[in-house]
């Protein structure tokens, strides 16, 4: 075969790993150097400090103020970050009081000697302090800032935090706001997005306790950070790396002038060419030390974590991510990197400093990837988040795949991204970050879309040009401040490809991707060789490079590659050999939503199909095919005997093309109309959520049946509103058209069944809500249409109709509240329904005391009909729904019904793996007043009180991916003994009684 590269041919030409002349030209950043002092008081958990900054102004701009961050202040409340928790419904900093919230408050401040007052141009968020300069700062001069201030990090951590005497201190100084192309970037701090800081240099002298051990950025250049004391192998020589700035711009002051009080010791870092100073303290911190190359790599960790982070395991792993980094982008520029056990689990990323929640590769490959993307890449964390959150996921998973040949990194995120795609959830990758929907929006685009960005971009590429644009990437901006112009400008330089739509399309807009195969021609040329040409046919407005393969799925051979752009375009390849049958993207990497329209056409097109023999519990979905499987199916019922068949599922990607086929034959039964039916095969055929009729968060689907004395037909279409993915907060509607119509008596419980049919339209509204302590439930459904009687073999109706219409209601509201942590469950349901019409409804369109009604059992064949095996004689089932009155026997129905559930359970044992999940102990009791029309009064009123209740127990289990939930309740008391479901043992109003079901009670 032969590798026709349409595009890479390009590619190969650029002159890749030569570093092509800089973008960089005109770019500047500004200059600044911290001098901090500050002292920390462990008990009250302040530190106070004083700074000076010198900030000499690179810009061609005049600045008439300075800006300083004071990100503490993000965590207490009243805070912008505090107030966009609440309103996603999250409570966090609104609810810490005094000392547990965090805070930076400002005591002093002079600009060049002259007394400054901070304002607050974001109040009542204090994240932002603006000073007006007492004389207007030009291009290339210098000013110097004093400020002196207190600073405490919050009890509650995110990001920074206290606890006893561990305080990680990520954010605690006042930092200078960047000031770049787009002005001052005076942004206030939200729970999306992130930082953005000047390169600057830190001279940082701190008064501490005498025992404290301190990882911090930068260099000890006096004092005793703890570490020798602390090393877990007490024989090691700590490398301090003292010397390695040598002769530092900052002479003065120092741990010589600090008066120390007794048990105090003075500590003084000093880094250069970083945008943040972060520290983390803890007296019982564990030292180990490693080395890459020059970069000397320290771990910080706590005594309870030695199995887990010491023996030098995290530092193996943080070497090794500096590896994998040092030969993906180049030298890491700093002395040493030192990773810590913060308070919080997660991680987050500093220069020279990882804050990991736990040891594991992954994390410290991401936060590690951070010193890189973020840190000596430094973009605008809450302008650009996917410069550094998806690059440094992408990275992760890139090492992951060249480490582990079967690791899929591209695979899981991409069918993620992808649904959120499809139901219209998706936001620009590329946006800021306070102005994505919600927090679970943000992420899911910054980090996880953001890092398909990446894999897209090495797909267009190919790895080898990928690693040449990470390179030179790194070689013209480390150390200043990127952006996507940046990244892009290099990837197309080093490429040579146009990559401007691609970029545009993937950071800034949310289209889908479908592209399908059209004519193929095949031609023998004189020389022998073939000559095929494909249509490749773009069906949405997404556009990335196609390639055209092989359709087998044991051959990868690619032949050529479409550049995805033109609605409709022809590629021409030869070929030594005929090809075979071929597809569009077989490597499955365009992000194509829709792969069924990808394969050249064949005639029998089921083949594509991946078929499997249905276990039933388990579903499998792909990503490039439609899964069908099929299975035997048996039941039993009294007209039809031992009933055997077939069911056939299908589905796309899980969601779409859900249709299922059954067919079905009574084999044993021995009832004269079913023999008169003569030859009858059942059958249901169902059409459910087509992948042409894509229509975001809404499902749709098709029901004819012909099925156990039954014919119907049913279509619905049903959508959810909620305010996002991750809301669990939803609101489901529904419209559905049902016609059913008796066929054969002789399947059907005359207590739930009259010969008759309905036509109906109903609509159904559901709401669910959930809070830390309770799930709500509402159900409301109305409809109407016409009932009708099928006169000609009418056996049972009193009164008969030809054709009346009717209306029919229900409402119900359900709760389950948990208390002591989920061991107790408290729930409650109230239900009302009604029936509206001239005559008596039909005995399947009455509103039942026990539970479902004929037509929701219809689904069901366990009780679908009479002698199932869930209807029988020495059968008890309870299919819940409606009165729900668990003792009373089905088929009790009339015109309307009022009820009320009350359970009480108690969870003896909770799992969340194996088989057996949940065993709980029940106690409930149920009421109802209903018509008289339902169960007789006992007097000659039209209503009649109604109550069971009794004691029961439930398991919850797990098979293959289904949720079973199996309930035997025994419902001693039931005030209307002869109607009760179980009458085996007697008649009295107390009685052991027993039922069972498979479905949860509500
Ligand atoms: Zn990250």
């Amino acid at each position: 075969m032969i590798w026709l590269p349409a595009l890479l041919g390009a590619v190969a030409s650029a002159p890749v790993g030569t570093s092509i002349d800089a973008d960089t030209a005109g770019y500047w950043q500004q200059e600044v150097h911290y001098q901090i002092v500050a002292r920390l008081d462990e008990p009250t958990g302040v530190l106070s400090g004083r700074v000076l900054i010198r900030y000499t102004n690179r810009s061609p701009d005049t600045l008439a103020d300075f800006y300083v961050h004071l990100y503490l202040n993000a965590f207490r409340p009243g805070s912008r970050w505090a107030d966009r928790d609440s309103l996603e419904g999250l409570r966090r900093f609104n609810d810490l009081a005094d000392p547990d919230y965090a805070y930076e408050r400002i005591r002093r401040s002079s600009i060049d000697g002259v007394t400054v007052r901070p304002e607050f141009p974001y109040a009542p968020d204090s994240t932002i302090a603006r000073f007006p300069l007492p004389t207007p700062l030009a291009p290339g001069e210098s000013l110097e800032v004093v400020i002196e201030w207190d600073a405490r990090p919050s009890t509650l951590p995110r990001r920074q935090g206290r606890q006893g005497r561990r305080f990680d201190f990520a954010q605690w100084y006042p930092r200078v706001v960047v000031y770049d192309r787009l002005g001052w970037q005076a942004h206030p701090l939200y729970p999306a997005g992130e930082f953005y800081g000047e390169f600057a240099a830190y001279d940082v002298t701190l008064d501490l306790p005498e025992d404290q051990v301190i990882g911090a950025t930068g260099v000890p250049i006096e004092g005793d950070p703890g570490w020798t004391r602390r090393a877990a192998d007490p024989g090691v020589a700590v490398d301090h790396q003292r010397g390695w700035y040598g002769d530092h711009a900052f002479r003065g002051g120092g741990c010589r002038v600090m008066a120390l009080a007794a048990g105090r010791k003075c500590v003084r870092f000093y880094a250069e060419d970083v945008h943040h100073f972060a520290m983390s303290l803890n007296p019982d911190y564990v030292y180990e030390e490693g080395r890459f190359n020059d970069v000397v790599v320290r771990v910080l960790y706590l005594p309870q974590d030695r199995e887990r982070w010491g023996g030098g395991t995290v530092v193996a792993r943080t070497v090794e991510a500096l590896r994998w980094l040092d030969e993906l982008f180049g030298p890491f520029p700093w002395p040493q990197l030192t990773n810590v056990h913060r308070i919080e689990g997660g991680g987050t990323e500093f220069p020279m400093m990882v804050m990991n929640g736990g040891p594991s590769l992954g994390l410290i490959l991401h936060e590690v990837g951070h010193n890189y993307l973020m840190g000596i890449l430094a973009n605008n964390e809450w302008r650009e988040g996917f410069l550094d959150e998806g690059f440094s996921s992408f990275q992760t998973a890139w090492y992951f795949e060249e480490r582990f040949p079967d690791f899929d990194g591209y695979g899981g995120p991409e069918r993620f991204v992808l649904y959120q795609d499809l139901d219209d959830w998706s936001e620009p990758v590329s946006q800021v970050s306070e102005d994505y929907r919600d927090f679970g929006t943000y992420s899911t685009m910054v980090y996880t879309k953001g890092q398909l960005f990446f894999h897209q971009l090495r797909y267009i590429v190919g790895d080898e040009v990928m690693r040449a644009i990470l390179r030179e990437y790194y070689a013209r901006w480390k150390l200043k401040h990127v952006t996507e112009a940046a990244l892009l400008d290099v990837a197309q330089s080093v490429s040579g490809l146009d990559l401007r739509t691609f970029f545009g399309q993937w950071l800034h807009g949310t289209p889908l991707y479908d592209y399908a195969i059209g004519k193929v021609t095949r031609r023998q040329m004189a020389d022998g060789s073939w000559e095929t040409s494909v249509e490749v046919r773009r069906l949405a407005d997404g556009m990335i490079p196609v390639e055209i393969g092989t359709a087998r799925e044991d051959d990868r051979t690619v032949y050529a590659r479409a550049s995805g752009r033109p609605e409709r375009d022809v590629v021409r390849f030869r070929t030594a050999e005929r090809p075979g049958r071929l597809m569009l993207d077989p490597r499955l990497r365009t992000h194509d939503w829709n792969y069924l329209n990808n394969r050249e056409r064949r005639f029998l097109s089921f083949l594509d199909e991946a078929w499997r023999l249905d276990t039933y519990v388990h579903e499998p979905t792909r990503r490039d095919r439609v899964v069908s499987s099929a299975a035997p199916t048996v039941w039993y019922n009294d007209a039809g005997g031992l009933t055997i068949g077939a069911r056939v599922r299908s589905n796309y990607l899980g969601r779409f093309d859900q249709h299922e086929a059954w067919i079905s034959r009574g084999i044993t039964g021995d009832d004269p109309i079913t023999e008169s039916d003569g030859g009858w095969v059942d059958g249901r055929l169902r059409i459910r959520n087509p992948h042409w009729l894509r229509v975001p968060r809404s499902a749709q689907s098709l029901d004819l049946w012909m099925l156990e004395g039954r014919t119907g037909a049913a279509l619905s279409w049903e959508w959810e509103r909620r305010r996002s993915f991750t809301d669990p907060n939803t609101r489901r509607d529904r419209v559905a058209l049902q016609w059913m119509v008796t066929r054969n008596m002789a399947f059907l419980d005359p207590a739930q069944w009259e010969n008759g049919g309905t036509g109906e339209i109903a609509h159904t509204t559901r709401w669910d809500r959930a809070t830390a302590r309770a799930q709500w439930r509402f159900m409301a459904t109305y409809g109407g249409g016409i009932a009708y009687a099928a006169r000609d073999v009418g056996q049972r109706l009193e009164r008969r109709y030809d054709v009346e219409p009717f209306g029919r209601a229900t409402g119900s509201a359900a709760v389950r509240w948990f208390a002591a942590g989920g061991s107790w469950v408290l729930g409650a349901r109230m239900f009302a329904g009604g029936y509206l019409g001239e005559n008596v409804p039909l005995a399947q369109r009455a509103i039942p005391v026990d539970g479902a009604d004929a037509y929701e059992r219809f689904d069901n064949p366990l009780i679908r009909s009479r002698g199932a095996p869930f209807v029988r004689a020495d059968v008890f089932y309870h299919a819940p729904g409606n009165g729900n009155l668990r003792g009373y026997a089905p088929g009790l129905g009339g015109r309307w019904l009022a009820s009320l559930n009350v359970e009480v359970e108690r969870v003896l044992r909770h799992a969340t793996r194996g088989p057996l999940r949940d065993v709980s102990v029940v106690v409930f009791g149920d009421g109802a007043l209903a018509d008289s029309l339902a169960v007789p009064s006992t007097g000659d009123g039209a209503v009649t009180p109604l109550i069971d209740a009794g004691a029961g127990v439930r398991l919850a289990l797990r098979i293959g991916d289904l949720d079973v939930p199996l309930r035997v309740e025994f419902p001693i008391l039931v005030s209307r003994p002869a109607y009760a479901h179980n009458r085996r043992g007697g008649t009295d109003v107390i009685e052991f009684r027993w039922l069972m079901s498979l479905e949860r009670s509500f």
